[in-house]
């Protein structure tokens, strides 16, 4: 048995495909046979050219045209003579195709990278894809697709970027297992919303598991087990099964009030990353949007999205949730979550950065479009403003100062849009909640972004494996932090969300009953869960245990209280 983090509830029964991380060393050798490399280099270029032609066509079909402009712009560079004609004539001169494609590649590389121009410096990592891709063909390394793998795939690998995940099929890929990344990683956060049972973080995956072993992933539990005997196998298909139809008995709350046991409302929301999960968040019941990632529509582009662009995706959302509130947090850069074409600088502590607001006060420009965009989507449905990050009460002044600058500026040449929008502020950083009392009065709402304030208040990077022991919601001092937020906001008359991963916490949401937390956003995927979990408290009940819980002083003890206290 192999532990790791338990990132994507459920059971994974299958049998393994490793993605391996390949080594693209090569002999730079002389060629004497010129026209035999040359046409083993022309075989190549063939070949991803017909690979490329096919996976864009694919991914057009699944995604977008827009992403699959992305790899159609592959195909334009490698036909592009000044690329591959410079490849032959360095083939006849005597050296290996892998060593003519690294040289004109590392070449293009180094001068777009060095340009001024976001688009240009764009496509110096489109040329490193196709270094990449060229150099696999040429030393033979097959290449899985992910997309394509057979059904009742566990997926290991190293790592899952937000892109590879996305290509998931998910009626294939039945778990999901890697050797990095946390709970909250954007992989892990993929994962859930695909409903894909998946461990993260477990040591020396790749190297362990073969491809073809059998498998079983515990999302639930952070469990994986190869080549299970067969109790433990029959033990888990059980367990299998039994997940399977409580998850059908949570139909039951589809289209009911969220409401506690003695009959209080809540609000439940979902947390989006583009405009198409809007519909997943409708379909699955949300009562609205608590937090729309609005970096995924700059991380998902090869150029910074104009203000039409965003407008569309922002005017999109709303008008899918039909008047529901849409609340849009404003770019949340940096950190985890890089944009190669921003060019950000590299830097030695990354989540204690140039990042989030801090970043977008410090580039205007590229702010007030963002809010432009979202103060012209407010004409079509009830959209808020969020600001991620916040330290300090000086930060969201200035951002509500550049939304009336732009509110006076649409009214001047008669731009419609909500004159009521409201601008709300997340509380995820030990800052911020110590002064929630100061935020409260400039905010018009706080959400509490739990995923950063546990990694903040408790100094541990959320997603390294090692520190994720400390790594927990139900540390004595978060549980401090976001009692407090949540009084604060009650005091000054503001409601307060959660949208952090803890909100959707089974043993979380009787403490945030008790302590009044107005508004719950969770994935689409486990609305129903919250609402049926929100709907066995009442507050007595959950005031008691909140009681007993906040006297106690460690973890274990607290979420052992909590276990006891369980209603599932
Ligand atoms: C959070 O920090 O809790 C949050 C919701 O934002 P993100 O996970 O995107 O940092
Ligand atoms: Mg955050």
């Amino acid at each position: 048995m192999y532990k790791g983090i338990a990132a994507s509830r459920g059971i994974g029964i299958g049998s393994v495909c490793v993605i391996a991380e390949h080594d693209l060393t090569y002999e730079k050798k002389k060629i004497e046979d010129t026209a035999a490399e040359k046409e083993r280099f022309n075989a190549a270029v063939e070949k991803f050219k017909a690979d490329t032609m096919a996976q864009a066509s694919d991914i057009r079909k699944r995604i977008g045209p827009k992403e699959a402009e992305i790899l159609e712009g592959h195909l334009v560079m490698i036909s592009d003579p000044s690329m591959s004609g410079e490849m032959s004539k360095m083939i006849d001169a005597g050296q290996c195709a892998e060593s003519a494609v690294e040289a004109v590649c590392d070449m293009f590389i180094g001068m777009f990278s060095q340009m001024d121009d976001d688009m240009m410096r764009q496509r110096a990592s489109d040329i490193s894809d196709v270094k990449t891709s060229l150099l696999k063909l040429l030393l033979g390394i097959e290449e899985v697709d992910i997309g394509k793998v057979a059904p009742g795939t566990i997926i290991v690998a190293r790592d899952l970027t937000p892109s590879m995940t996305s290509q998931i099929n998910k009626e294939n890929v039945v778990g999901i297992i890697t050797e990095v990344g946390g709970k909250t990683s954007h992989s892990a956060i993929l994962a859930r919303a695909l409903e894909i049972p998946a461990v993260l973080s477990v040591p020396d995956i790749t190297k362990i598991a073969k491809d073809k072993d059998s498998a079983v992933v515990d999302g639930t539990e952070g469990t994986v087990y190869l080549n299970p005997e067969g109790d433990v196998l029959s033990s888990y298909v059980i367990k299998r099964e039994d997940f399977i139809r409580k998850q059908a008995e949570l139909k039951g709350f589809l289209g009911k009030p969220t409401v506690t046991a003695d009959g209080e409302s809540r609000e439940l929301f979902c947390n989006i990353g583009t405009p198409k999960d809007a519909k997943k968040a409708v379909e699955c019941d949300g009562e609205g949007i608590g937090l729309f990632r609005s970096e995924f529509l700059f991380m998902d582009n090869n150029h910074l999205p104009t203000e039409d662009e965003q407008f569309n995706a922002y005017k999109e959302a709303a008008q899918t949730l039909a008047g529901k509130p849409v609340i849009i947090r404003t770019l949340d850069i940096g950190g985890d979550k890089d944009i190669p074409y921003l060019n950000m600088k590299k830097e030695e502590n990354p989540f204690l950065g140039y990042r989030a607001v801090r970043y977008c006060l410090g580039n205007e420009e590229t702010y007030k479009l963002q809010l432009r965009a979202i103060v012209r989507a407010s004409a079509f449905g009830k959209i808020k403003i969020m600001v991620p990050l916040v330290t300090c009460v000086e930060e969201i002044r200035k951002v509500k100062e550049l939304v009336s600058g732009i509110k006076k500026e649409f009214d001047a040449n008669g731009t419609p849009y909500d004159k009521d929008i409201e601008v709300g502020c997340m509380i995820e950083t030990p800052s911020a909640s110590l002064i929630a009392d100061f935020l409260a009065k400039e905010a018009d709402f706080f959400s509490i972004g739990t995923n950063d304030l546990t990694q903040y208040t408790m100094s541990v990077d959320r997603g390294n494996a090692d520190v994720a022991y400390l790594y927990s919601t139900f540390q004595p001092s978060v549980l401090r932090s976001i009692k407090h937020i949540i009084e604060c906001g009650r005091n000054a008359g503001i409601p307060v969300g959660m949208c952090g991963e803890a909100a959707a916490d089974p043993l979380m949401i009787p403490l945030l009953i008790s302590f009044g937390l107005t508004e719950f956003s969770v994935n689409p995927v486990l609305v129903l869960t919250a609402r049926c979990i929100i709907s066995k408290w009442s507050k007595k009940e959950a005031d008691a245990l909140a009681e007993k819980v906040m006297s106690l002083p460690t973890e274990g003890e607290i979420v052992k209280a909590l276990k006891e206290a369980v209603k599932e």
